[in-house]
């Protein structure tokens, strides 16, 4: 998305508001990025739907351009419609906390129990595992051996014994290892059947767990509305685990979830390991998927360095062509308030800050600063003052530069000032001066 959001960027920007026109391709742009990033169709297509009207009308703040701020409605919607924030797994007021596992087989289920384990663990939880798997021999097996690698004790029974009846001991001996949380691995199918859907059923029935965690395979993409969809109607899952998140994929799976089932994601996996564990981040993953979140960030910073009513004005100024230099002085200052020029370039996806000399750039925008502070209140709200070459000398010398530093100082502001006037669409001033060149 950061590659095509270049060329929209550039189309809109200079643009005060958000309008069914400048907003037409990058909507487009983003239900396109959302079906890239494997998220399922109707669902993307809600989204834009959504993000249509919140945008709509909306007033382009000060210092950044309707693309930025576009990406940023997009991105906050993305978040919430996500989640919002962490929801942490849950705790029983008694021990042990009961957590089953459920999904496809190879969704991860299996190394999931085990990294569970291992995180519980690291948190000062005392995890106990249950094999349930019972179609696969392999399956219990390789429980066990997670277990011995995370150092948690694991149960199971190893001739053929019903899922329930394993459970239901797996809990009893789980008590004698004063454990805080019960893991329950159970067995999955390639397809969704009933035979598995009435099996975890009698286990949810039997044991009540706190947690009915659905793992899902990020990879899965467009699948994994359907699986979330069933499993949930079938379970009433609490939660969802997005395992292989390491692979070649946006994780707009996550989002395609969220929608059908409405339950929080609360793990992701990336990676096969044992430590390949994170608690979901609403707002990681949604940068992730829209590969922008720098310029999100760049929009808050802006938000919270520049005073809308003195934006305003200043914008009003530029209209009538009353801006000066202490409006240029009072632009520079917005600027540091959102830090320094190269690290404001840096947030701005498509502009390549390599083939800018940033050192060059703020020493410049230095240099512009000392002369004005050296021009008197009269010479800065009348620039016309300025053609008076012994002021030029006095505010030379008074900055420390040469006296054509001054004139071409004046010379750019002019030029800029008639470019305004050209454009007259007020836009961003002081961003866009011409000084830096
Ligand atoms: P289960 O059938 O649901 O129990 O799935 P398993 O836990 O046996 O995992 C199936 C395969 O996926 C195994 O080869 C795992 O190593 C692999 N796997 C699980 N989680 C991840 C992950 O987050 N990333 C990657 N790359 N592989 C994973
Ligand atoms: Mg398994």
């Amino acid at each position: 998305l950061g590659d095509r959001f270049k060329d929209i960027f550039k189309k809109v920007s200079g643009q005060g508001k958000l309008t069914e026109n400048n907003m037409k391709d990058a909507l487009r742009e983003v239900r396109l990025a959302l079906l890239e990033a494997d998220v399922n169709y109707s669902v993307a297509k809600n989204f834009v739907a959504k993000i249509r009207e919140k945008a709509l009308g909306e007033q382009v703040i000060s210092g950044v351009n309707p693309t930025q701020q576009f990406i940023k409605i997009v991105n906050d919607e993305l978040v919430e419609v996500l989640g919002g924030s962490n929801v942490s797994i849950a705790k029983a007021d008694k021990n042990p906390t009961i957590v089953m596992l459920s999904g496809l087989q190879g969704a991860g289920k299996t190394t999931f129990s085990g990294k569970l384990a291992k995180h519980l663990k690291s948190k000062g939880e005392k995890p106990f595992l249950i094999g349930a798997d019972v179609y696969r021999p392999a399956a219990k097996k390789q429980l066990k051996v997670l277990g011995e690698q995370v150092k948690v004790p694991v149960f199971t029974i190893d001739e053929s014994t019903d899922a329930v009846e394993i459970v239901k001991q797996g809990i009893e001996a789980s008590k004698n290892e004063h454990a805080t949380y019960v893991i329950i691995d159970t067995a999955g199918r390639l397809h969704i059947d009933e035979q598995l859907m009435n099996e975890l059923q009698d286990i949810k029935d039997s044991f009540n767990p706190n947690e009915i965690l659905l793992v899902v395979d990020g990879m899965t993409g467009q699948d994994a509305v359907n699986v979330a969809k069933e499993f949930n109607e079938q379970l009433d899952i609490t939660g969802v685990v997005l395992t292989k998140l390491d692979g070649d994929t946006r994780g707009g799976a996550a989002l395609s979830v969220k929608e059908v089932a409405g339950k929080p994601i609360k793990f992701i996996s990336e990676g096969e390991k044992l430590d390949d564990i994170a608690p979901f981040h609403p707002d990681r993953l949604a940068s992730r998927i829209l590969g922008m979140g720098d310029v999100v960030s760049l929009v808050e910073k802006a938000q919270e360095a520049i005073d809308e009513k003195e934006a305003k004005k200043m914008e009003e100024k530029f209209r009538k062509n009353q801006f000066d230099f202490e409006d240029f002085l009072k632009q520079f200052k917005m600027i540091r308030k959102m830090g320094s020029i190269a690290g404001i370039m840096k947030m701005i996806p498509g502009v390549d800050t390599s083939m800018i000399d940033m050192g060059m750039a703020e020493k410049e925008m230095k240099k512009v600063e000392a002369i004005i502070f050296s021009m008197t209140v009269q010479e800065r709200r009348d620039p016309k003052l300025l053609k008076n070459g012994s002021r030029k000398m006095r505010i030379a010398k008074g900055s420390g530069v040469q006296v054509n530093d001054v004139n071409k100082l004046i010379k750019q502001f002019e030029q800029m000032k008639q470019m305004m006037k050209m454009f007259n669409s007020g836009g961003i001033p002081g961003l866009g001066g011409g000084f830096m060149k």
